[in-house]
């Protein structure tokens, strides 16, 4: 079985948003109520059920030149996945050819994916009570297309292909990578992050390129005690999942005490 990767290559997107629509049509996520962003272009302003990619717009100077960055923002499909670790019913499936994904009919909406993505990537939908997040079009990758955003980037700064080779590409052309290795909790990362025209983005604050469009130096999140209790066997397990959801909505409730706190 192959393992595939996406690039997402900096230097050549224009933030047309055609991935972004793409994603939707594909995958019939319904249309979000947008309103004025005053902070920048980015619309929607941040991943929700319906929305599992947004283009993100930094703008800035580097050094005197003024210059505007595209990032696209979704699932990183970590090797690692933290996420499907974290989820007590097994509701996320790690597939062989690189995506992590999420099976809305198992999932019992307890959100311990959520504590645990790094990324701060899935969303919680109350009113089906899933938690829902980019799929890395496994249903087309695995009918041999390439994902939809991929085939709708009119200038190929998405590209698709097996995650080894664009990888040994792109090192050999000269280009810095994020998501080769990340760190033992991501493991790798399916995405692939490329640029050599920002290499030096983010340097006048000491921060590295991939740190300076939002990419954490070590990116790690929460993984609750179902993880021990898989360790020491299924019978264990078992037990710890019904431990783990009850542990779940009593922690995601005091995280929220705590929250309301911060903010008052
Ligand atoms: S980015 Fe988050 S949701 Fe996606 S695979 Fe990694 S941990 Fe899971
Ligand atoms: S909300 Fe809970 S059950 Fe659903 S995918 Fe996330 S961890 Fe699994
Ligand atoms: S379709 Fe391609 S060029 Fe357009 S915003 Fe997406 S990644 Fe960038």
């Amino acid at each position: 079985m192959t393992e595939y990767g996406i690039v997402f290559n900096l230097d050549t997107c224009i933030g047309c948003r055609a991935c972004q629509t793409a994603c939707k049509v594909w995958n019939g996520l319904k249309a979000e109520e947008t309103s004025f962003n005053p902070e920048g272009y980015t619309n929607p302003v941040d991943l929700s059920p319906n929305t599992w990619m947004i283009m993100e717009f930094l703008e800035g100077l580097m050094g005197d030149s003024p210059f505007w960055l595209f990032k696209k923002r979704q699932c990183m499909h970590c090797s690692e996945a933290p996420c499907a670790k974290a989820c007590p019913v097994n509701a996320i499936e790690v597939h062989p050819e690189g995506a992590v994904v999420i099976r809305p009919d198992k999932c019992i909406g307890c959100r311990y994916c959520i504590e645990a993505c790094p990324y701060d990537v899935p969303r919680y939908d109350p009113i089906s009570n899933k938690v829902y997040k980019c799929t890395f079009c496994i249903d087309r990758v695995q009918n041999g297309l390439a994902p939809a955003c991929v085939e709708a980037c009119p200038t190929d700064a998405l590209e698709f292909g097996p995650w080894e080779e664009l990888l040994q590409k792109y090192r050999a052309a000269g280009y810095e990578v994020y998501g080769d290795n990340v760190n033992d909790y991501v493991g790798r990362t399916h995405y692939l992050y490329v640029t050599r025209k920002f290499r030096n983005f983010g340097a006048e604050e000491g921060k590295k390129w991939y740190e300076a469009i939002g990419f954490p130096e070590n990116p790690t999140g929460a993984l609750p005690l179902i993880e021990a209790g898989r360790n020491v066997g299924v019978g264990l397990a078992a037990l710890a999942a019904v431990g783990a959801v009850a542990h779940a909505i009593y922690w995601r409730a005091k995280r929220i005490e705590e929250r309301n706190k911060t903010e008052k």
